[in-house]
């Protein structure tokens, strides 16, 4: 079970485990008697993933405020995990905190649009550069509607995914290029029977030949992507990636879906905006409302135009898009007072800058240490990539990947006041990140890989 990569024995790996689990369960009663206490809810949590996580049993948060946490044994935590992203700008912004009491009080859930609705519009468009959006609820179901909208825009049955990505649980992109070579199902999937591949192509980021190849036929309605991809260990676009990406997705009258749920970590436009993508459309989730449950999915003119003409040829009756609490008054004021108060310019430049001071300070621990990681960067998310050089696509990111090594981390730097994303090595900077959390950060995860490297 401690297969464990260049440079880090699994004896050190299973040694620092066992001091850290120790450590947890020994100082943490309340955790554990938490644990034994949600009898009614499956495997004890309310979302299985929570229990995926390196903890013996799980973290019981009492309260989470700016970037710092404190769990029910009165533990405090500096967050680097911010809720994988949803909290990327702090918990409980108080522009979003004031917004929701006051929506409180004037209805959360009508079905109907409230005041906010058209600002909120402007605002989107003002910052995205897109002229049409809708409100979704979560980043999952802003890429299921977009991936529809494409499909009913070009009538074209087929999607693009790159291997490797997330976005969601998106069921249809569940594929990923196989050992032999070819398309299937991931194989972890629960409850799948269907064959995913029929309708999803699969290729390689930064592979534009393979694009090509893939949309030759013209049946592919969307390439799906993340500028970046972030969900497996972090793959950075080649130069020229992008620009090619488009040419390609245009000459085939291909649409592109570009899904910046991450990749607002870039700045206030999202990496688009910074690097001048030029996406048909566009989706955020996560913490484009501060951490309350929203999304937005946005589209240029010309799609915009093909899925009206779509929507208004077809037999009446239910689309199979959009949910009851999308575009409610309450994700309406929460997105009005993130966009127009919290994901500020001021906001991402101090983010920005103590990213630059967590790559700086790991980029030591790493050289110090004489490990074969490196450190990669999407604005305020900074990863510890276990590979001695950029990462080209998925298959390379999965084998940069040491569950036993990373759990063994993770659960090291918690006990030492340091909370971190689950999975793999990842890290936020937030408004309300201070200098002196990122220092601890860099010291806690120095003495970590000293004791794994020795
Ligand atoms: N897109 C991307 C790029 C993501 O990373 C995620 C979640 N990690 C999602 C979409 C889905 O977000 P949610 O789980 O909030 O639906």
């Amino acid at each position: 079970p401690f297969a464990e990569g260049p440079g880090v024995s699994p004896a050190r790996t299973a040694a620092l485990r066992a001091e850290a689990e120790a450590l947890y369960l020994g100082t943490r009663p309340k955790t554990r008697a938490a644990a034994g206490a949600a009898a009614h809810l499956l495997d004890g949590v309310p979302m299985h993933w929570m229990v995926d996580w390196s903890t013996p049993v799980p973290l019981v948060i009492a309260e989470a405020t700016g970037a710092r946490l404190v769990d029910v044994d009165g533990h405090a935590y500096d967050d680097f995990c911010l809720g994988d992203t949803a909290s990327l700008f702090g918990h409980g912004p108080a522009p979003v905190a004031e917004a929701l009491t006051r929506q409180a009080r004037a209805g959360l859930a009508t079905m109907l649009p409230s005041p906010d609705a058209a600002i909120v519009g402007d605002l989107l468009s003002a910052r995205f550069g897109l002229p049409y959006w809708q409100v979704a609820t979560t980043a999952t179901d802003a890429n299921r509607f977009a991936l529809r909208a494409a499909r009913a825009a070009t009538g074209r049955p087929r999607i693009l995914v790159f291997d490797g990505a997330y976005h969601g649980a998106v069921d249809e992109t569940f594929v990923e290029i196989g050992p032999n070579g070819r398309a299937a199902n991931r194989p972890a999937l629960i409850g799948e029977p269907r064959d995913l591949s029929v309708l999803t192509r699969v290729v390689p980021f930064n592979d534009l030949d393979a694009v090509e190849a893939a949309l030759a036929d013209n049946t592919v309605a969307c390439v799906i992507a993340e500028p970046v991809m972030t969900n497996c260990a972090m793959v950075l676009p080649q130069p020229g990636f992008h620009e090619g990406l488009r040419d390609i997705t245009r000459r085939h009258g291909t649409l592109l879906l570009i899904d910046e749920t991450h990749t607002l970590s870039t700045g206030p436009g999202g990496y688009t905006r910074a690097h001048g993508l030029q996406p048909d459309m566009f989706v955020a989730g996560k913490a484009i409302a501060g951490g309350v449950p929203a999304s937005i999915w946005g589209m240029n003119e010309e799609t915009a135009e093909r899925f009206r003409d779509a929507k208004a040829n077809r037999p009446d009756g239910h689309s199979g898009m959009g949910t009851t609490l999308s575009g409610s008054p309450l994700q309406l004021a929460a997105l009005r007072a993130t966009l127009e108060e919290v994901a500020t310019e001021d906001a991402f430049a101090h983010m920005n800058r103590l990213a630059d001071r967590m790559e700086a300070g790991l980029s030591a621990v790493l050289a110090e240490a004489g490990l074969p990681w490196h450190v990669a960067r999407c604005g305020a998310r900074v990863e510890v990539v276990r590979a001695p050089a950029a990462l080209m696509d998925g298959r390379q990111a999965k084998s940069a990947h040491y569950p036993a090594l990373e759990a063994a981390i993770h659960l090291a730097l918690l006990v030492r006041g340091v909370l971190i994303s689950p999975f793999h090595d990842m890290m936020l900077a937030s408004p309300a990140t201070t200098g002196e959390q990122v220092d601890r950060l860099v010291a806690a995860t120095r003495d970590v890989v000293r004791r794994l490297a020795g």
